[in-house]
């Protein structure tokens, strides 16, 4: 049975942790050549070996980029297309959110550029160079269509709802990717372009758990989650692979979410 991303070419941002490492896991499962890209290279490293080792059929590469850096991310698509000839699959997922980041009063500019460069920008350079390089992918002669590509951009919950804990730069940023990527979606959607994006709820990995470093803090957060835990990296990864397949081949600008249900609570069960 062939993969649900057979042959297809990918790139991950953030592949060394979390969503990112699940993804990278998912997608060469699924048959997908893999780029995994991360600033912190020995992680990524670590995973492409995973996957070298697991899934001896796909390519697999890992590369160091911080997608805060415009060349850094035009040098990460232009390996993935050296390395596979064509790019199908941009997962625009490295973020962070970091932890000097407060409210309006507290959060310092400082903080507020370094995630906004890392978050918004990251996630427009990633989209740019796909674009460009998904427009040299061959026309699919069969179907007469442009064969174009899938651009999944992470979000997050908080670019949907509001926290009385805030993070005000990461919160705002996460809204960026929102907007920025319906846009994106409407301007290329001729040309067989996909743009989605991926809204996790809260997550156990190290971006949340680094944070939620005490029960009161785990517990402040999880009487509001309806399933009455935190999601599993790999159940986002699930999300992703469904918008990078052609299984979702009829979506583009959506706000996909993978929240347990967070996003429609008022209130929740005990
Ligand atoms: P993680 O911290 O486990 O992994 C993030 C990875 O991104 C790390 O390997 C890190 O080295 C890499 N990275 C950080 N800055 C980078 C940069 N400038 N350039 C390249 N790589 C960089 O995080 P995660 O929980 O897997 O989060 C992935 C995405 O999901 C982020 O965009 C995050 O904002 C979003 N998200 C996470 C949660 C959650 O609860 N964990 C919830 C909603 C959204």
């Amino acid at each position: 049975m062939p993969g649900r991303l057979q042959d297809k070419a990918a790139l991950i941002t953030g592949a060394g942790s979390g969503i990112g490492l699940e993804s990278s896991i998912l997608f060469a499962q699924e048959g997908a050549n893999v780029l995994l890209v991360d600033v912190n290279l020995p992680a990524a490293e670590k995973v492409q070996k995973l996957i070298a080792d697991r899934f001896p059929n796909v390519k697999s590469a890992a590369f160091k980029a911080d997608v805060g850096k415009e060349e850094d991310v035009k040098a990460a698509v232009d390996k993935a297309v050296e390395l596979f000839g064509r790019l199908d699959v941009m997962f625009n997922n490295a973020g962070i959110m970091h932890p000097a980041d407060d409210n309006a009063l507290n959060t310092e500019e400082k903080i507020w550029d370094l995630t906004h460069t890392i978050n918004v920008k990251g996630v427009w350079w990633g989209c740019k160079y796909a674009i460009l390089a998904m427009r040299n992918n061959p026309v699919d002669e069969a179907k007469g269509l442009h064969t174009g590509g899938s651009i999944i951009n992470t979000a997050s919950f908080v670019a949907i709802m509001g926290a009385a804990t805030p993070q005000l730069a990461y919160t705002a940023s996460k809204g960026a990717v929102l907007a920025m990527t319906r846009e994106l979606a409407m301007v290329h959607a001729r040309e067989g372009i996909r743009f989605n994006s991926i809204c996790p709820g809260p997550l156990k990995t190290p971006l949340l758990m680094d944070f939620l470093n005490t029960p009161e803090k785990r517990d402040r957060r999880l009487v509001h989650l309806p399933m009455g835990r935190f999601g599993e990296a790999v159940e986002v990864a699930k999300g992703a692979l469904f918008l990078a397949s052609d299984d979702s081949s009829y979506m583009t600008g959506t706000d996909f979410k993978v929240d347990g249900g967070l996003t429609s609570a008022y209130v929740t069960p005990i």
